[in-house]
């Protein structure tokens, strides 16, 4: 088990594009995978993306967890994609909150419209390739993990930064 700090905006790690794994299933693929995971359950995150623990190549993990205040329905079991790409999204998009363990440690929400339904592919670390269609808050999760990938963060798809808000203000409303 190792959980790695997480990377914050302002480090070069966070803004960087990363690059494809040459393996999906290697020891070392494994070994980033785990240290995502770990780290994403250490942090209470739904997802975290490489870039995240300073290793810029294009992998990210998701888990939703069941939470007090979490709708249990959209529970998901933790998921490894490697060398992901959204190969269509729905025209139906959604605005809800986001915040991001690079962002403030987590600390700072704001409103980000997204596609509601996502279709990704990827690989898994058995080195197959699936395909994933996605709705709601993984989709979601998948968007926001696949811009870490390209150096993007939700700050940077706000229309609104009036909506940003405290993490706990965001609890309490
Ligand atoms: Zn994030």
């Amino acid at each position: 088990m190792a959980i790695k700090p997480a990377t914050q905006i302002g480090d070069p790690a966070i803004r960087a594009r990363s690059v494809a794994l040459a393996s999906a299933s290697s020891p070392s693929t494994k070994k980033i995978a785990r240290d995502l995971i770990d780290s994403m359950r250490s942090y209470n995150l739904v997802g975290m993306a490489a870039p995240q623990i300073g290793i810029n190549k294009r992998i990210f993990v998701t888990e939703i967890r069941q939470t007090r205040t979490r709708n249990p329905k959209t529970e998901d079991p933790v998921r490894v994609f490697v060398n992901p790409r959204i190969v269509a999204v729905s025209r139906k998009q959604a605005i809800d909150y986001e915040g991001c363990g690079s962002v403030s440690h987590g600390g700072l929400f704001g409103a980000v419209r997204r596609s509601y339904i996502v279709t990704v592919t990827a690989y898994g670390l058995d080195g197959k390739k699936f395909t994933l269609r996605a709705e709601g808050l993984l989709a979601r999760i998948i968007q926001h993990e696949t811009d870490h990938l390209n150096g993007v963060v939700f700050l940077d798809r706000m229309k609104d930064m009036g909506s940003l808000m405290d993490r706990e203000l965001l609890r309490g409303a």
